[in-house]
C-alpha cells in the first residue's frame, strides 16, 4: 500500500518535473571541519541523487532544505542513467558523487509491489483451479471435488470465490 502512494507520488513528480526544478538538500556538518551535502534533485524526468564532500568549511545551510525553480533541459546520459563523480572546483576541495536514474525506473520498481499484491492472489487461485486443487488450501482435489477435506472449503463457494 505504502509502495502504491510512493509509485503515485512518483508519477506526480514526474510530471512536474518537467516544468519544475526541485533540490532537496541535507547538510550533514562535523564542525568546523568537513561537511557532507546529500541532494535528491528531480528535473525534466530524472532524478539525481548525489552527495558532495566537503574537505573545507563552508558555507552549509545545516540541515534540510527545499528550493524549486524552473526546469531545464540538461540531461545526459542514456535513457536518463548516469553516474559522475568529479571534483568541480578543486579550489574547495569539493567532490560530488552523483547517481541520475529516470522518474520512469522508480515508479516501474516501486509499482512492482502492488502488481503482485493485486493480482498475485488472483493467479494462484486460477492456478490452483486449473490443477484441480482447493483454491484457498492447494490440497489436492482431484479425489474429493465436492469440498475439501483439508480446509472444508465446498466446490461451491470455490466457484463463486472464482467471479
Ligand atoms: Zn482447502
Amino acid at each position: 500500500m505504502l509502495s502504491l502512494i510512493l509509485c503515485l507520488a512518483t508519477f506526480a513528480l514526474w510530471a512536474r518535473s518537467y516544468w519544475q526544478y526541485d533540490v532537496l538538500t541535507y547538510d550533514y556538518v562535523h564542525p568546523p571541519g568537513p561537511w557532507t551535502r546529500w541532494f535528491l534533485t528531480s528535473n525534466s524526468g530524472v532524478l539525481t541523487f548525489a552527495r558532495g564532500d566537503y574537505t573545507v568549511p563552508g558555507d552549509s545551510s545545516r540541515g534540510l532544505y527545499f528550493h524549486s525553480s524552473s526546469a531545464y533541459r540538461p540531461i545526459t546520459g542514456t535513457l536518463g542513467f548516469a553516474w559522475d563523480n568529479h571534483n568541480s572546483d578543486p579550489t574547495v576541495n569539493f567532490m560530488r558523487y552523483s547517481l541520475d536514474f529516470p522518474h520512469w525506473s522508480l515508479a516501474t520498481l516501486l509499482a512492482i509491489a502492488p502488481i503482485f499484491w493485486f493480482f498475485g492472489p488472483r493467479l494462484r487461485r486460477a492456478t490452483r483451479h486449473r490443477l484441480g486443487l482447493c483454491p484457498s488450501c492447494g490440497y489436492d482435489l482431484r479425489a474429493t471435488p465436492d469440498r475439501c477435506p483439508e480446509c472444508g472449503r465446498l466446490a461451491t463457494e470455490a466457484q463463486s470465490a472464482e467471479i
